[in-house]
């Protein structure tokens, strides 16, 4: 694959070759919390924190599969999430920042473990209606403001309100964001809603 040309496949964390994610260091990352309606499937932090960010600068498919895989292994473990109609639905990128950046990770990601559980991916049920400041960029009730509004119910798709929706985002930093577009979700009628974040 051309890409491995400019990013030779290494660990992220301790440079050994061959994968992006080695299992040495993905033993040392701790799981994750599950609380309520939320699960984070790691702590952010180590290689699962490296490959992350990764996504977020530079775009390489084998990150992308090599960090799906590991969170599909470990959803099927995961009793709260294991539902046979879930429908998974991405946090979307403003299309300013998606075009600046040419693609949205957590749509990518989402896409790919979704196809691995078997579930239903559905990309655009939210649109972000604003552009939004970074969130990491921000504090405290700022983060809040900042997204006020930020997302909107997708005219062009049927309210299913039976349906089971994970709300999807790599981060989970203080709840903010899924919280919104959960909020969003509520509003137009849908009862069963659980978020998913990759790392907390
Ligand atoms: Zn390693």
């Amino acid at each position: 694959m051309i890409l491995n040309l400019f990013f030779p496949k290494k660990c992220l964390q301790c440079g050994v070759v061959g994968v992006y994610i080695c299992d040495s260091c993905l033993k040392k990352v701790s799981p994750g919390r599950l609380v309520q309606n939320h699960y984070s499937i790691f702590k952010y932090e180590g290689v699962i924190r490296k490959a992350i960010l990764a996504l977020k600068y530079k775009y390489a498919t084998d990150i992308v599969h090599e960090l799906s895989k590991i969170c599909a292994t470990k959803l099927k473990r995961q009793k709260i999430i294991k539902s046979k109609s879930i429908t998974l639905v991405p946090i979307p990128l403003h299309k300013k920042r998606e075009k600046q950046r040419g693609f949205n990770q957590v749509g990518l990601i989402g896409k790919e473990i979704s196809k691995q559980m078997n579930w239903k991916y559905m990309p655009d049920l939210l649109v972000r209606s604003k552009p939004t400041t970074p969130q990491a960029s921000l504090k405290g009730s700022a983060r809040q403001t900042n997204l006020t509004g930020a997302f909107k119910f997708n005219p062009k798709h049927t309210k299913n309100t039976t349906h089971n929706i994970l709300l999807f985002d790599d981060v989970y930093t203080t709840g903010s964001t899924l919280k919104e577009a959960l909020k969003v979700l509520r509003e137009e009628g849908y009862k069963n809603i659980k978020t998913l974040a990759i790392a907390r």
